[in-house]
């Protein structure tokens, strides 16, 4: 079965929309990299700043029982930060959360404020709040509170000036975002796609950075690929989104 929506080239999606700063946010280290990243790779080859900004550690993952939490949190941000250079990215910020723990309250919707008016991107990547019924494990508990503060922020915190009013004070004004990009969505929710046929190897090798999150390298090798060829459906490889305007030109807003 081919996806849906659009399949837009990476030249034709900066275009398009005018992403010369994007901001990505995952739940925990290789969130987005299974959902996203050759479409950060093909921003970043192409000039733009691309940021992750995790809200755990993902201190609950992987096989290793006799591992501490901290030293699983440890691990995971390094293996993060080696995926991230492979793709291109410039910065990884961790937040405090706690895996399994996510929630998509005030704290956590002003934290996600606090960023995008500090890094006032163009586009944001995040998870899609709803639930994916032919995948759950897509959307874990974590993705999903991912999504949903991400999406909070977006509208209306972010370009309300009388939201978290402490932030203005510290020179972080009102902004508007313009696009979400919005991963792992519900199969009829997905409008676009990005081709990004020469980068698939560029992901293998990203997600192959999170060694302890591989209990068979060689299936999740398989199942990737597979996933990107179906997405394309036209013998190339592709990433698919919900893409969502947030505020455009005609958009009138209020709160
Ligand atoms: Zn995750």
């Amino acid at each position: 079965m081919r996806s849906g929506g659009d399949l837009l080239t990476p030249e034709e999606l900066i275009e398009g929309l005018g992403i010369g700063r994007a901001l990505a946010f995952g739940a925990h280290p290789d969130d987005v990299d299974f959902g996203a990243s050759a479409t950060l790779a093909a921003l970043a080859d192409r000039g733009a700043e691309v940021t992750l900004v995790l809200l755990t550690a993902g201190d609950a993952g992987g096989f290793d029982a006799a591992r501490s939490a901290e030293e699983t949190a440890r691990v995971r941000l390094a293996e993060q930060q080696a995926a991230a250079e492979v793709l291109g990215i410039r910065e990884v910020v961790l937040l405090d959360g706690r895996d399994g723990f996510v929630q998509p309250d005030e704290a956590l919707i002003g934290e996600v404020v606090r960023l995008m008016r500090t890094y006032r991107p163009d586009a944001v990547l995040s998870f899609h709040p709803e639930r994916n019924w032919d995948r759950l494990q897509a959307s874990h508990p974590d993705h999903l509170a991912c999504g949903e503060a991400v999406v909070r922020a977006a509208y209306p915190a972010v370009e309300n000036p009388f939201a978290y009013p402490e932030l203005a004070q510290q020179g972080l004004e009102a902004f508007k975002i313009k696009h979400l990009l919005l991963m792992g969505a519900p199969a009829d929710r997905v409008n676009l796609r990005v081709d990004v046929t020469g980068l698939q190897e560029r992901k293998i090798e990203a997600l192959s950075r999170h060694f302890t999150q591989h209990r068979d390298a060689e299936r999740m090798v398989g199942f990737v690929s597979d996933q990107m060829s179906r997405i394309h459906g036209g013998g190339g490889f592709a990433e698919e989104f919900h893409h969502v305007v947030v505020n455009s030109p005609e958009t009138i807003s209020g709160f």
